[in-house]
């Protein structure tokens, strides 16, 4: 709790919420957003042991257990051991609440320290009882993705990443084991960097995916930008683990209308297409016979066509992933619907190999090896804070 204040992790919890549920185990103040200082007003300390307390949008201000303050930026902090419980999740440091700028909604916060936050990410991301050696190379892939994405997009916003596979999935306290707090803290402060287009050495956003399906791919593809370690490489590694039939997924369908629809909700610029007439394969990459698709083409009844990168138009139809869960897959159409078949892998395919880490360390190999066989060219550094 001691870390300074400009590696603390913000964690968007609720978004655009009224109201929300607040339980703590032990007493918690309430500070200023802005300045982090107690509020000097009385009853800015609260002793709800255990109790659930309500807190609400009110006119021009925060109710917190019946309490209004005229703020739109709190912080509520909790005594020792620092835990609190959100809508029935327990999150560890502390909870900052902002009123929108429209004053009608607010958002909820996570401020926490790096390494806690870790620990409620690597747990959410990796079985637990895989092997060390591969949950402390998700550990440093997680905290370099954290570190870049704060740095990147943080300054614009009062928050760093979402709690979702958006970013990467963070459960808090609930994620946490014995063998993930190991990892965390074996990689303490650990991250990886490479060279950067200036020359500089820096970290790079250390984007890691479930089942590459044999080769995982290069970040310009399917982001659009372009880092040295980010190229894909062979993986001979994830078959073994995944399951079958993750590995190779089975046919999923879609009717076209609703398609058209998330499309149109997403890229409205699609309408001067007229209706959609075919999907079809407009680049992908070629490792030794190995491909994914990276775009795609979609032609209109009005005679006109557009180009979508393939993981946006995978996303877009199926947000969750579960179902059209790579563009390792062929595209068909099938009277009312569209088909996605010969399905392989799970996950964008950049970075790290999650199953593949597991087969890697399956074989003795070290995190450090893991690392430096998905992201090549990257070393370790580590950061004192
Ligand atoms: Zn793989």
């Amino acid at each position: 709790m001691d870390i300074e204040a400009k590696f603390w992790v913000r964690v968007l919890l609720l978004n655009d919420v009224e109201t929300c549920t607040l339980s703590t185990p032990c007493p918690f103040s309430v500070l200023d957003g802005q300045t982090g200082r107690q509020i000097q007003t009385p009853g800015a300390r609260f002793d709800p042991t255990g109790v659930p307390v309500s807190i609400r949008l009110t006119d021009g201000g925060i109710t917190i257990a019946g309490q209004t303050f005229r703020d739109s930026d709190l912080i509520i902090f909790p005594d020792n051991p620092y835990i609190f419980n959100l809508n029935g999740n327990d999150y560890r440091g502390k909870l900052r609440l902002v009123i929108h700028p429209n004053g009608r909604s607010l958002d909820a916060i996570n401020l926490i320290p790096p390494e806690p936050y870790l620990a409620g990410v690597v747990g959410a991301e990796m079985p637990d009882y895989w092997e060390i050696e591969a949950l402390k190379a998700q550990a440093v892939a997680a905290r370099t993705y954290c570190f870049y994405i704060k740095k990147r997009f943080g300054a614009n916003r009062n928050w760093d990443l979402r709690q979702t596979a958006a970013h990467q999935v963070y459960r808090g306290v609930g994620a946490e084991s014995a063998q993930v707090w190991q990892a965390v803290n074996e990689t303490r402060g650990q991250v990886l960097v490479c060279r950067q287009s200036d020359g500089a050495e820096a970290i790079f956003p250390a984007y890691y995916s479930s089942t590459c399906g044999g080769h995982t791919e290069n970040s310009e593809s399917v982001f659009g930008d372009s880092f040295e370690p980010l190229v894909g490489v062979a993986c001979p590694y994830c078959q073994s683990v995944a399951k079958p039939k993750y590995f190779f997924w089975p046919m999923t369908q879609f009717d076209k209308e609703d398609v058209m629809a998330k499309l149109l909700r997403k890229y409205p610029n699609l309408k001067q297409l007229g209706e959609i007439t075919g999907i079809r394969a407009a680049g992908q990459t070629d490792y030794d016979g190995f491909s994914r698709l990276t775009r795609v083409r979609l032609l209109g009844s009005a005679g006109k066509s557009d180009f979508i990168r393939a993981e946006d138009l995978r996303l877009t139809i199926d947000p969750t992933g579960r179902k059209l869960r790579s563009t390792i897959c062929q595209i068909m159409e099938l009277h009312d619907k569209w088909a996605f078949l010969s399905g392989r892998g799970w996950g964008h395919g950049v970075g790290m190999c999650q199953c593949g880490a597991e087969g890697m360390a399956r074989q003795g190999r070290t995190a450090e090896q893991i690392l430096s066989h998905y992201y090549p060219g990257s070393k370790i550094r580590t950061i004192d804070y």
